[in-house]
């Protein structure tokens, strides 16, 4: 929950949120807004990411991009800098999930279609976030949503967590780049959290109710919200976080610190 010391953390500033339009995206966009930041709110569904604009309490645009396409991250940033004459946070969050195949089922299609959104989209958010900061000579900080994913395996989830491992890859590269320059990127690790995506991944699992219950099985006994991943997002572009960077900051419930091989 938003503690009332935030409020007005992020007055002044310009956050830009892929993935607003659902999900951790919209708590993000949600959170940013409610403690001051103007917000650009970016996704595919562009009727969607609207809706979700029109709830938030502070100055924001809505703005239908696919990150996975160097044309519309030119789009979104263009429109950024035309609403609000710079930006100053961004929060890589947009992903997709791909299918529950063991790796002799995966097709290279579906391959190729999560590793566009999650590792492409996301390499191409930071290089125009950093674009953006050296073209106006600031600093700046930058979130990527990982995932449980990107630093656990399974053997179903081949392209996802593929794409979620070289997210941290990015993550790293980008804060040795941005060190020197005022510019910090971090990374938010959500365990199972309430999404769509989260739905969608349940259905392919064999139902929403298997989802639910692997979420008992986490040291939390629970599944996360947006909500609580928007926090540790918060505060990682924060200046409480002032300095921290490369960092990944876990929010699984405990899931990924339980030894399934003790003795
Ligand atoms: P969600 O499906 O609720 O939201 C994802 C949003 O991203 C949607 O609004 C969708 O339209 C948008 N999007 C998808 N592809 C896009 C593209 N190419 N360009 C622009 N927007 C696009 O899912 P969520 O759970 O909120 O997922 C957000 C992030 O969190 C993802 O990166 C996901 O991998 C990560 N994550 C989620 C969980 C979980 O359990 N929900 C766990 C770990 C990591």
């Amino acid at each position: 929950m938003r503690s009332q010391e935030n409020a007005g953390a992020f007055t002044g500033k310009v956050a830009v949120v892929t993935g607003a339009g659902s999900g951790i995206g919209a708590a993000s966009a949600r959170r940013l807004s409610g403690d001051g930041a103007r917000v650009v709110a970016v996704d595919s569904d562009g009727a969607a990411v609207e809706e979700v604009v029109r709830t938030l309490p502070g100055e924001a645009v809505a703005v239908r991009a696919d990150i996975s396409r160097e044309e519309d991250v030119e789009h979104y940033i263009g429109a950024a800098r035309e609403a609000f004459g710079r930006t100053d946070l961004h929060h890589l969050n947009a992903g997709v999930f791909g299918t529950f195949d063991r790796l002799p089922d995966v097709t290279a299609d579906d391959f190729d279609r999560v590793l566009a959104v999650n590792l492409r989209g996301t390499f191409l958010g930071l290089r125009a976030a950093f674009r953006r900061y050296e073209e106006q000579d600031s600093g700046g900080a930058v979130v990527v949503t990982a995932s449980i994913a990107s630093l656990r395996g399974s053997d179903d989830l081949i392209a996802y967590q593929a794409s979620k491992h070289g997210a941290l890859g990015l993550v790293h590269g980008a804060a040795l780049y941005g060190g020197p320059r005022g510019v910090r990127v971090n990374a938010v690790a959500p365990g199972l959290v309430h999404t769509r995506l989260f739905s969608s991944g349940g259905g392919a699992a064999g139902g929403g109710g298997d989802m639910e219950q692997r979420g008992t099985t986490t040291p939390m006994r629970r599944v996360g919200t947006a909500e609580e991943i928007a926090g540790v997002t918060a505060f990682l572009l924060s200046d409480d976080a002032a300095y921290v960077t490369g960092e990944v900051v876990s929010a699984d419930g405990g899931a990924s610190v339980v030894n399934t091989v003790r003795p």
